[in-house]
């Protein structure tokens, strides 16, 4: 996979793309990241990539002259151009998967009052936004976007089912996680996950992992692939059980 980031400030994207997992997965090839400077597609002698809102008002907006040279110089055949906007489509684990099946990513980063209008009718494929919140440039959910996305290609995790069980990939919350020691200052890691039984080890998993989300993010439940016992005991905790008594 490819990913283009479209941006007025580069070196915003400097330490978190030569960080870690995303580091590694350059490295490895297995996705190429290209952050390109939206002023270097700017026409004359300041290269002037903003402008002030017609009909008046504070702030400036971004001119559609540049960001068009820009996406059409990028652009291929199989490219999806993908707007970072707080008024677009709300960014989610599914849409992560989708995007990760895509060759081509180019992600548009937004300043200022945003983009010319033009540019989201007739330039982008799409438009994304992190969350219901305002931020002053597209460039922390371009990364948000770029760090989803690439986790989940082949080969970038070195466990390849690890995101499979991820909160939302399931259509739960994940169950909770323990580590070394065994014990830590008087708190014990349940007997099961040290038992070596894979069977009880993963019925603990999935019962917690409808507990937990029940507990926290009932609404997932409405959308979640549960079978007629996970759906009575569901049932169940909504008259007070708790998952102990499942769980002998
Ligand atoms: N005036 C715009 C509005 O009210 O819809 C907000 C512009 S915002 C200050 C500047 C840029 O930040 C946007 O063009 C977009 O690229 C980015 N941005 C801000 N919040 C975002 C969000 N929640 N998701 C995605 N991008 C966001």
């Amino acid at each position: 996979m490819k990913i283009d980031v479209v941006t007025l400030f580069p070196g915003m994207f400097s330490g978190p793309l030569q960080e870690s997992i995303l580091a590694r997965a350059q490295a490895k090839g297995l996705v190429q990241v290209r952050v390109v400077n939206l002023r270097d597609y700017a026409a004359g002698r300041h290269r002037v990539t903003d402008d002030y809102a017609f009909g008046g008002g504070g702030g400036m907006v971004l001119k559609p002259e540049p960001l068009f040279a820009c996406v059409e110089a990028l652009r291929g055949p199989d490219s999806r151009v993908i707007l970072l906007d707080p008024q677009g489509e709300r960014f989610t684990q599914a849409l992560a998967r989708r995007l990760a099946r895509e060759s081509h990513l180019i992600l548009l980063c937004g300043r200022y009052e945003g983009v010319d209008e033009r540019v989201r009718q007739n330039l982008v494929d799409e438009e994304i936004s992190i969350g219901d919140y305002v931020l002053t440039g597209g460039e922390f959910p371009a990364l948000v976007v770029a760090d989803a996305v690439i986790r989940l290609l082949p080969g970038v995790l070195g466990d390849e089912a690890a995101p499979d069980q991820d909160s939302f990939s399931t259509g739960l919350l994940e169950h909770p996680q323990y580590t070394r020691p065994e014990e830590f200052r008087g708190l014990r890691v349940p007997e099961v996950l040290l038992s070596g039984d894979h069977p009880r080890i993963a019925r603990w998993r999935r019962i917690m992992a409808l507990w937990r989300t029940f507990q926290r993010r009932p609404d997932l439940l409405e959308t979640a692939d549960l079978t007629p016992d996970e759906q009575k005991l569901i049932e169940a905790f909504k008259q007070g059980k708790r998952p102990e008594e499942y769980l002998a």
